[in-house]
Parts: C-alpha cells; sequence; structure tokens
C-alpha cells in the first residue's frame, strides 16, 4: 500500500486552488459555472509584458538562471522597491522565486525551526498555517475583529507571544479582508516585534490594487525594521501574471542566501522566460496597471450592492479583489429541505445547484464567511449575483 509521509498527511489541501479546480472539471464536463472563487485576474497581461518573454525566446534566453534570478531582474527589482517602497535593498538581498508562494515557503522554512511559533493573524491566506506545519513549526492563531477593520492591533500581538515565538506573518493588503494598514499601525507592530526578536514575514502582493488608503511597506518603517523583515511580492496580481510565476523576496542578505541554499537543492531557478517578462512589468508605466486597478473598483462596487440586495451583507473592501462576507444569517435554513450547517457546506451546494464557485471561510480560519472574488468581467459578476439571489431566495 502507498504511504504517504506524515509530513504531508497533517496538511490540509489549499481550499482555493482545490475550489478552482473543481469548477474547472465541472465547466470541461460541459456545465456553466460562474467561477468567483480563485484569486486570479481575468485580463490578460500587458502586450509590453508579452513581447519581453517573445524576446526572451527569440535570443535564446534559455538556460538556467541563478539561482536568485538574473542580474537584471534582480536590479528591476531593487529599482522597483526603492521607487514604490522607500526599501533600499543591495542586489545579495534579494531573491526572485516560481511565484509568491515559493518565495513565503523558502523564508518560513529558512527563519522557523522545529515546535517553534509563528503569528498568524485570523482570517489568514489559506497556505500560511500549512506552510509552517511543513516546517514543523506551529501556528498561533490571532482573531482579528470586524468592527476593528480585521488589522491586527499592538496588545493583541503582544498577548499572542511566547517564548517560542519567532515569525509574525503581515498581509497587508490582506486577503481575504482587503484591509490596510496605516503607516502609524505598522510602526506599533514593529516596535512589539523588536522589542521581542520577532521576525516579520510581510506579504505585500496586492500593493497594487488598493481603492481607499495607501500601501506601505513595514520595513521601510525604520533600518531595525527592515532587519527583521522579510518583504514578500510577485508579479501575479499587480500585472495579471497568476500563470507566468514570478515572485520575490527582499531582506537581510544572509536569511536571502539560506533561501537560495535551498532553491538550489530543491527547484534551481523560475523559468527564464518569466523572468525576462517580470523585468519589463517591473520598468512599466503605471498607465499599464492603473486601469486594472480602476476596472476592480468599479466591480467592487457592484459586487457589493447586489450582494447586499440579495441578503448577504457585506462591506466595501479597501483594497484587493475580494469580499469578505459573513453569512451567518444564512446558516442553518434549508435549501431543498436540507440545513445548510456551515459555510463548507453553503459553498458546495451553491456550485452544486447554482453552478457559482466561491470560497467558504474555513479556508481562512473564519467559518461563517464566504470569500468571493470580483477579478472576473462585469458580466460574470451580474450574473453570479442573480444565480445567488436566487439560491437565497429559495432558502426556507
Ligand atoms: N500571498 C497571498 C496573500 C495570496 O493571495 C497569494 C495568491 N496568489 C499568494 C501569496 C501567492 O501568489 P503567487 O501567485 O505569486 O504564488
Ligand atoms: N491566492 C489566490 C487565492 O487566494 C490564488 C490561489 C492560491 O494560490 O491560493 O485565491
Amino acid at each position: 500500500m502507498l504511504q504517504i509521509s506524515d509530513r504531508v498527511s497533517r496538511i490540509a489541501a489549499s481550499k482555493t486552488v482545490q475550489i478552482g479546480e473543481l469548477a474547472l472539471a465541472m465547466q470541461l464536463r460541459g456545465r456553466d459555472v460562474i467561477q468567483l472563487a480563485t484569486g486570479e485576474p481575468d485580463f490578460d497581461t500587458p502586450a509590453v509584458i508579452r513581447n519581453a518573454a517573445i524576446d526572451a525566446i527569440s535570443r535564446g534566453a534559455t538556460r538556467y538562471t541563478p539561482v536568485r534570478g538574473t542580474p537584471e531582474i534582480r536590479a528591476a527589482i531593487c529599482r522597483k522597491l526603492s521607487r514604490d517602497n522607500q526599501l533600499h535593498c543591495t542586489d545579495d538581498q534579494i531573491m526572485v522565486t516560481a511565484g509568491a508562494k515559493q518565495a513565503l515557503a523558502l523564508a518560513i522554512e529558512v527563519l522557523v525551526g522545529a515546535r517553534q511559533e509563528v503569528i498568524v493573524p485570523t482570517p489568514y491566506w489559506v497556505s500560511y498555517p500549512e506552510m509552517v506545519k511543513l516546517a514543523d513549526g506551529i501556528p498561533v492563531f490571532t482573531p482579528l475583529r470586524a468592527d476593528l477593520g480585521y488589522k491586527l492591533s499592538p496588545d493583541d500581538l503582544s498577548r499572542a507571544i511566547s517564548a517560542r515565538s519567532r515569525v509574525l506573518i503581515l498581509n497587508t493588503p490582506g486577503n481575504p479582508a482587503g484591509n490596510v494598514y496605516t503607516r502609524e499601525e505598522l510602526l506599533s507592530i514593529a516596535d512589539v516585534c523588536r522589542r521581542h526578536g520577532i521576525r516579520i514575514l510581510s506579504d505585500e502582493i496586492y500593493e497594487k490594487i488598493v481603492f481607499n488608503g495607501r500601501h506601505h511597506s513595514i520595513a521601510a518603517c525604520d533600518r531595525r525594521i527592515a532587519d527583521l523583515t522579510v518583504t514578500i511580492n510577485g508579479c501575479s496580481k499587480a500585472f495579471a501574471m497568476t500563470g507566468w510565476r514570478i515572485g520575490y523576496a527582499a531582506g537581510r542578505a544572509d536569511i536571502i542566501a539560506a533561501m537560495a541554499k535551498l532553491a538550489g537543492q530543491r527547484t534551481t531557478c523560475p523559468s527564464s522566460i518569466s523572468q525576462a517578462a517580470a523585468s519589463a512589468a517591473l520598468d512599466c508605466r503605471p498607465g499599464t496597471i492603473s486601469d486594472m486597478t480602476d476596472a476592480y473598483r468599479r466591480r467592487r462596487d457592484l459586487m457589493v450592492a447586489g450582494l447586499n440586495a440579495a441578503g448577504i451583507r457585506c462591506r466595501k473592501p479597501a483594497a484587493t479583489f475580494y469580499l469578505f462576507a459573513d453569512i451567518r444569517n444564512l446558516l442553518g435554513r434549508k435549501y431543498r429541505k436540507q440545513e445548510l450547517t456551515s459555510s463548507q457546506d453553503f459553498t458546495m451546494r451553491l456550485l452544486e445547484h447554482a453552478g457559482v464557485a466561491v470560497v467558504p471561510g474555513e479556508a481562512f480560519g473564519a467559518p461563517h464567511h464566504i470569500r468571493l472574488s470580483f477579478a472576473a468581467a462585469r458580466k460574470t459578476i451580474e450574473q453570479g449575483i442573480e444565480r445567488i439571489a436566487a439560491f437565497i431566495g429559495q432558502l426556507s
């Protein structure tokens, strides 16, 4: 009999990935499914970026690159961090990865030892706790309050810290709640981390998709905080490049060197062609992406209005392309005489009977919630809302 290792057996599969794949399989079988689950821009990667990849292929840039990425992309990342984030890094502080996911996983493996604790503000992005468990660490969940905008306070953080704490995972702008921390909030969190020697893993992948307020990088708050922080970002969301798989990490040179040592044994470099495309993306003019953000803002407003009218209470998120809604008022009601027992149950029946894919709150440590992506065409959103409203209309 096939034996799967304990390490892998004890982690959960990614629900965002699973539901996206389930919806796709249903579509391939001929079902008409509205996809509002996976967080993936529906836009094409801008032409200037695609052309840079074609050029790379034509000039034969098809070999291994250094594990940390080509000198060109590392220089482009340094320019980007300095220009957009006031983070001034040297080349040895930068590493390119296969998506931000790989950067996060490598950083966690490098920073977290067996039975050491990682503070995970909750709701969290689906993969953080499982990445921590894979590194033999222990995720410590710190609940965030909806009425406080789903943001970690210094008091909550202090309460979560123990002698075993090593890392805080901070995600701003945040998936799934769309929260954005102010500079002052980041400073007060950084102050607690500094006093306790806690490292910060700052996931900033949604930095370009902000509607209200401004994105700040915690590492830019001051020099001592920069030393404690590994900043993670990537091209998937900002440049509609999910399939190219380019992310990156910036941090202390010794941490980055350890991450590169690990990748050198595991995966070597990310795709050379994707790196060339990403270099062009990082240097492209701001107009290339601001049109997408404007479209997300209009879609957000459309979805919030439609869902509230349909009986799903939700507020406008300040950032990202997700709506995070409390569906407590719908749980316990019946669909075709069967009680809806959990958000997982709600989600599965919505998919099966109404043909709409959304993600259950359980994926983010937040039962009684669902997450919907508005990175979808207007018409898709309108159809999705119509079907959700009809589904809710049939509840008794
Ligand atoms: N962090 C967050 C908060 C995300 O939502 C995602 C999902 N894409 C990632 C990291 C990973 O992104 P990538 O596609 O670059 O691996
Ligand atoms: N990050 C996206 C999401 O939250 C894509 C899927 C994934 O990588 O988890 O839906």
